[in-house]
């Protein structure tokens, strides 16, 4: 039999997640140059599409959140369809995927988050920043946690882009809060917050900061913040002097100028937040009686390893910082699909180059694909997605002559939406999530915000319901 991709036996291909590495799967697969026909089916486990763009992107970041729109663009395509509300494993399996679906891309991202390993970080008061980070981007999941921030000291530990926005978003102002699409809920709270001190804990020094330059410059814009940075933090060790001369590395030049210049900043009394920036710092315990009061952490150096990288190591020299709430910022972690192959040391799903392989180094498992994060590991930004998802799908088409593939005996639309109605699973079309979304954006420009989001499934599902049960008006 020829391979699929024919107009009389299209490529069917499932992508499971809607973030934005399925997103640019989907896109390169529809815009073949190959001359290949491919039905694209996408399917979310949560009602809306978009992933971290709507869950991980800070509130106050919109522009960056611009991209949907070329996601809609392939989302309109006639071969694209959106299973929402459709979970991977529950709803529909493995193998019933297989039996639909000549190729399958995991494109889940990475959902949990990495652990430090350190007493009391189970604590209460000891929160994953990603739980915070979707709790206030209105995630159904997280929306109904709450954080305690009656203490004056919050900690955030890791210097990522992550740990910059929770620091940035616990710095603003309500009236800077007030203009984001920031959950509801989320905004109520802040605005009743006592955090007054954000304290961020980095291991290694200015030089080899995860951060970019961006973040670091948003600090010294915020209306209510002020950057503290110590003289000792501020001057650079000769290690890091000969890192920067060697390396040209200029984003951490950058960050190196911008944090001397917030040293020489004098104190504004005005200014009643302080973002607190220490370097050469890790924590060792959190200690409190049945939640965190206090944060124990020890003074590091750099060394150079032997791959020629500046690494941190423990002084005798510790220090307690008093904190009510601590956000560990320290990475992303993928977590196993069923039925699909997981390496659990790097948190991803094994591959080369997108092809999924049974173990780490093992063989390949044909028909089965990764991209984003659960193939690479948690970093990069969102356009880092966009060649990534390139280099799966063309090594997908490639292997199609090789029988790279399932062979699936239903090969329709129905057979998939059959068996989903059959488990009395309601799907959400694409169709329907442009319904949520138009509310969503109409309720914010009566607020003066980007959108108000929805965070409550079932109210979405109760809105779609009353949409649909209304007269079409012809
Ligand atoms: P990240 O950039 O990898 O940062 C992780 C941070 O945790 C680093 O500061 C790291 O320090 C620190 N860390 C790791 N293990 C630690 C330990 N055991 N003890 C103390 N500190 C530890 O990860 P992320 O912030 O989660 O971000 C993930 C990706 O999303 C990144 O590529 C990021 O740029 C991207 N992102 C981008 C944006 C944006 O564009 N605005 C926003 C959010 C996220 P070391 O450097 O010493 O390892």
């Amino acid at each position: 039999m020829s391979s699929p991709g024919t107009a009389d036996n299209p490529l069917r291909v499932a992508i499971i997640g809607s973030g934005p590495s399925g997103f640019y799967a989907a896109d390169a697969l529809l815009k073949n140059k190959d001359g290949i026909i491919v039905e694209v089916d996408m399917f979310e486990r949560l009602l809306t599409p978009f992933g971290l763009v709507r869950g991980g992107v800070a509130p106050d970041h919109q522009k960056i959140k611009n991209v949907t729109k070329l996601y809609d663009r392939t989302a309109g395509h006639e071969n694209f369809r959106f299973y929402g509300n459709v979970e991977f494993g529950t709803d529909i399996t493995h193998a019933e995927m297989t039996d639909r679906y000549h190729q399958i891309v995991y494109a889940v991202g990475a959902q949990t988050d990495k652990q430090l390993g350190i007493p009391g970080e189970d604590l209460a008061g000891s929160h994953a920043a990603t739980e915070f980070v979707a709790w206030y981007n209105g995630h159904p999941d997280y929306r109904h946690l709450t954080f305690d921030l009656s203490h004056e000291t919050a900690i955030v530990i890791g210097n990522g882009n992550v740990a910059m926005d929770v620091t940035r978003i616990l710095a603003s102002s309500p009236e800077e809060l007030a203009k984001t699409d920031i959950a509801d809920y989320a905004l109520e709270a802040l605005r009743e917050s006592k955090v007054k001190r954000i304290v961020m804990l980095g291991r290694r020094g200015i030089a080899q900061a995860a951060f970019t330059n961006p973040e670091l410059k948003e600090f010294g814009e915020l209306e209510e913040a002020q950057v503290i940075v110590s003289e000792e933090d501020v001057m650079l060790d000769p290690l890091s002097t000969n890192y920067l001369t060697d390396s040209g590395d200029r984003s951490a030049e950058k960050n190196v100028s911008m944090l001397q210049d917030y040293y020489e900043i004098p104190h504004d009394p005005d200014k009643p937040k302080a973002i607190v920036m220490r370097f050469l710092v890790s924590p060792t315990k959190f200690e409190g009686d049945g939640k965190v009061e206090q944060v124990e952490i020890v003074h590091n150096e750099l060394y150079l390893n032997d791959r020629g990288t500046l690494r941190p190591r423990a002084t005798e020299t510790f220090e307690t910082i008093d904190a009510g709430i601590v956000f560990r910022s320290i990475g992303y972690r993928g977590v196993p699909l069923p039925g699909v192959p997981f390496f659990d040391k790097w948190g991803i799903i094994p591959n080369v180059d997108g092809r999924v392989t049974d173990t780490h180094e093992g063989e390949f498992v044909p028909g089965d694909y990764a991209v984003g994060w659960i193939k690479r590991g948690p970093s990069g930004i969102i356009g880092t997605n966009k060649p990534d998802s390139i280099e799966t799908v063309k090594n997908m088409l490639e292997d199609l002559a090789e029988g790279g593939h399932y062979n699936p005996t239903q090969t329709t639309r129905a057979a998939v939406e059959d068996l989903l109605n059959e488990r009395n699973v309601r799907f959400i079309t694409f169709a329907d999530w442009q319904k949520i979304d138009e509310i969503e954006v109409a309720k914010g420009e009566e607020a003066g915000r980007p959108r108000v989001k929805f965070t409550d499934p079932a109210e979405m599902m109760a809105l779609l319901e009353s949409s649909e049960a209304q007269p079409s008006g012809d």
